[in-house]
């Protein structure tokens, strides 16, 4: 199954706690009933490549319109939400045959969002579970993935194509307004080097000696500007964060020796157990949006 062949269901995207989506009703929805931010998870939600304004008219692609005409079963005049990462969200009324769909944008229901600084590097792993690894870094607020080739990384080849279209996808479905930037796979070796050394580096090292991750990251944070050379970023800016996985088969020796030696580098263990490197990933976004980002 490719990404495109959207794993959705006919009755919209399955949101557990909410149960299946309901057509049409972006209009009521808008005001949720808590304090957060108002977001409608019950509208059919899809990335358009355009610009959105009021009024404006914007032809879907072929998987978005295959998806909102024959998967759901949406008529012309339906409501579903659109956004381009640039613009916020809207929302915006369906018209045009199934093979030619078109979204006539009606009102901006989100503003635009500032993504967080976040990279997510990783080894990239093969097929389902890459899929499952770009999606979750996604719903966890990564900004950009940059897949890195390590000694021990058994895939070499990546589908980067596919990677944006799992991107989107999660994006659409778990209501995330920025789009990430999905980069071309680049050596460990290249990485390094080009890594900024303001940008934190956790390094997700499973032969770390286990810690409390909490108090690691927390050190981590930037210290009162007065220390810090002017290119830094002061206490109140979000730092701008790297979060650093490996492959299956771990880190090379020479590999972790290298990244120890990174300044502004916290190497992180995420607990006694050895984790697959897709639950790594989540575990270790959590924490540092608990410490360094969202929650903050
Ligand atoms: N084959 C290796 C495990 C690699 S797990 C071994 O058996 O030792 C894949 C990646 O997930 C690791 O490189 C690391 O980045 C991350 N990871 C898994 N478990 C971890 C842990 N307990 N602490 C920190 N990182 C971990």
């Amino acid at each position: 199954m490719t990404a495109h062949n959207r794993r959705r269901t006919a009755e919209g995207p399955e949101i557990p706690w909410r149960g299946p989506a309901r057509e049409g009703k972006a209009a009521q929805n808008l005001m949720g009933l808590n304090s957060l931010p108002a977001y409608d998870f019950h509208s059919p939600r899809v990335f358009v490549a355009g610009a959105l304004a009021a009024g404006t008219e914007t032809a879907l692609g072929s998987a978005s319109g295959h998806y909102l005409r024959n998967v759901l079963r949406l008529r012309e005049g339906a409501e579903v939400l659109a956004f381009n990462g640039k613009d916020g969200e809207w929302l915006a009324v369906l018209s045009g045959t199934s093979k030619r769909s078109t979204l006539t944008m009606q009102k901006q229901t989100r503003p635009q969002t500032e993504a967080r600084d976040l990279h997510y590097l990783f080894a990239p792993l093969k097929h389902e579970r890459l899929d499952y690894m770009v999606q979750k870094a996604i719903e966890m607020g990564a900004s950009r993935l940059q897949p890195v080739l390590t000694r021990h990384t058994q895939v070499k080849r990546v589908n980067v194509e596919r990677m944006r279209a799992n991107a989107i996808e999660a994006a659409e479905q778990c209501g995330v307004l920025n789009v990430a930037d999905i980069s071309e796979p680049m050596t460990l070796a290249r990485a390094i080097a080009a890594r900024k050394p303001d940008r934190l580096l956790v390094f997700c090292d499973e032969e770390a000696e286990v810690n409390n991750p909490i108090e690691a990251l927390a050190d981590a944070r930037p210290s009162p500007t007065a220390m810090l050379p002017l290119t830094m970023s002061s206490p109140n800016e979000l730092q701008s964060i790297a979060v650093l996985v490996g492959p299956e088969g771990g880190f090379a020796e020479d590999e972790r020796a290298a990244l120890m030696k990174l300044p502004n580098t916290v190497r992180l263990s995420l607990g006694p157990r050895i984790l697959r490197a897709d639950t790594a990933a989540v575990a270790a976004l959590a924490l540092v949006q608990a410490m360094l980002g969202d929650w903050r």
